[in-house]
């Protein structure tokens, strides 16, 4: 398989994939490492992913630099997932003894029962695994996974291959068995030669295609799925903000990570009072990202990382213009070497336009005038999604109102596309199933045994 950078099309290495005589050579040997791995005492487990994070440390340059050759991240933005990974495994590190803990949760003397619960490992999971924040969404699931005593085949994205086996070398490296977690290589051949293993559960995270035809394999099996797609996240700007603050934030949130986060920003509302005033904020601030070399310093704007994204992000312009959007900047694929979009602000856009309605997945953004409140929530609520929404407001009142009203997994006033590992991270509709993040995402990698004990 060649890895290509898609920053310039180079081709910056190649690697073997795995077939399905592969795959199944390392489910088994996954079979059988997992129960020493689980009897082992939780310090150990915790050890390991302790000395992970050490390594990571060590090595984050050279980590973050292989990031931007292979998925076209801004250099600087690399660094950031790395730093933000360290304090995702500060939280696991802190928290997985309580999570995983047994608990007596009844005693009574005179009937000498006693009830007791303790959490299990799955066994050997799946995890696939998507491009755009490789660190991040694939920490979710394997760390906790891991400390649970679970063994994990790990298929990174094919196009964050390289950084998927460096997790796997320093995971390796800090006492995690090779046949405990497992690297499998490849696209989505290898992903469903995966699924065809007896696995006890699949963690995706990807889109809203793939994610629904993994469901409906996994179903029939009667295994434990979860699934952490796409979005079409909402903001809406009240009449009473900063307009210049509020746009330049809302500005981050769509375009940061070159716009390609599940979390981005992908529709803002704005009251009719403020719309001229943010719009003229928001394109200003949009003019000034630089785009470029993503090992660029100075580089906020780096390439598209799937070349196929163009083709949907050009036709999404193209939708919009046809049912009467303008464009106030941006708009076009940029010819050249590599994957390449300018920055976009489509305006005068409505719900019956491809960018209202689909994950756009890339640097554009359409922005919609509304009337009053109650609009802000019906078209905020007029998705197949449910990931993430926002509301921008001096009023804390006005805003639990609204994000009360709002049907969405996270919901954020007056800041959007954040992630917290102490808050669970979870979708609803088109956007997934289950959760990973704070406690309940690490007790999602283990069944609850129910324990009745009678003494004699
Ligand atoms: P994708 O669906 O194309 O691929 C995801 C993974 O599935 C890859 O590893 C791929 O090789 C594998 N795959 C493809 N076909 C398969 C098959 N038939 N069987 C098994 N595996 C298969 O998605 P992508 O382009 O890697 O990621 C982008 C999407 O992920 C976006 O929609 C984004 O919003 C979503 N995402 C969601 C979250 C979240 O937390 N909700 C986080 C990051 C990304």
């Amino acid at each position: 398989m060649k890895i290509r950078n898609p920053a310039d099309g180079s081709v910056i290495a190649e690697v073997d994939a795995d077939g399905t005589p592969a795959v199944r050579r390392k489910y088994l040997a996954a079979r059988g490492a997992q129960p020493a791995w689980a009897r082992r005492p939780i310090g150990d487990r915790l050890a390991a992913i302790a000395g992970f994070r050490e390594r990571l440390i060590a090595e984050h340059e050279s980590l973050a630099r292989t990031l931007t050759q292979e998925v076209g991240k801004p250099i600087r933005q690399s660094r950031n997932e790395l730093n933000g990974l360290t304090g995702r495994l500060d939280f696991f590190l802190a928290e997985s003894r309580r999570a995983l803990k047994d608990e007596k949760v009844h005693a009574d003397a005179a009937q000498r029962i006693e009830e007791r619960i303790t959490h299990e490992p799955l066994g050997v999971v799946a995890n696939i695994s998507a491009w755009n924040y490789p660190y991040f969404v694939g920490s979710n699931v394997f760390v906790p996974a891991l400390v649970a005593g679970n063994a994990v085949l790990y298929k990174p994205s094919e196009y964050a291959t390289l950084t998927g086996l460096r997790i796997a070398e320093l995971l390796h490296a800090a006492g995690v068995p090779d046949d405990v977690f497992v690297p499998v290589i490849g696209d989505g051949t290898a992903g469903s030669a995966l699924l065809r293993q007896r696995v006890d559960g699949v963690f995706f995270t990807g889109s809203y295609g793939t994610g629904a035809r993994i469901a409906a394999s996994a179903g029939r099996r009667m295994i434990k799925v979860q699934l952490e797609l796409g979005g079409k996240d909402p903001v809406y700007v009240c009449d009473d903000v900063d307009v210049a603050a509020a746009a330049a934030g809302i500005a981050d949130g769509a375009f940061y990570n070159t716009g390609q986060s599940c979390c981005s920003v992908e529709r803002i509302y704005v009251h009719a009072t403020v719309y001229d005033a943010f719009v003229g904020a928001f394109v200003a601030e949009v003019r000034g990202y630089r785009i470029g070399d993503p090992m660029d310093e100075a580089t906020y704007i780096g390439a598209i990382t799937r070349r196929a994204q163009i083709d949907v992000l050009k036709a999404q312009v193209a939708d919009a213009r046809r049912h009467g959007a303008k464009l106030s900047c941006g708009g076009h694929a940029i010819k050249g070497r590599g994957n390449w979009f300018e920055p976009t602000v489509l305006v005068d856009v409505d719900h019956r336009m491809a960018v209202m309605r689909d994950e756009s997945f890339g640097p554009i953004i359409g922005i919609m005038r509304v009337d009053d409140d109650d609009q802000a929530i019906r078209l905020m609520n007029d998705t197949e999604y449910g990931l993430t929404a926002a509301v921008y407001t001096r009023d804390r009142r006005r805003a639990q109102r609204l994000l009360g009203a709002v049907v969405a997994g996270t919901v954020y006033w007056n800041c959007c596309d954040r992630v917290s590992p102490r808050l669970p991270w979870s979708g609803l509709g088109h956007s997934g199933l289950g959760l990973t993040l704070s406690t309940y995402g690490i007790q999602a990698f283990t069944r609850p045994k129910a324990w009745h004990l009678r003494r004699d």
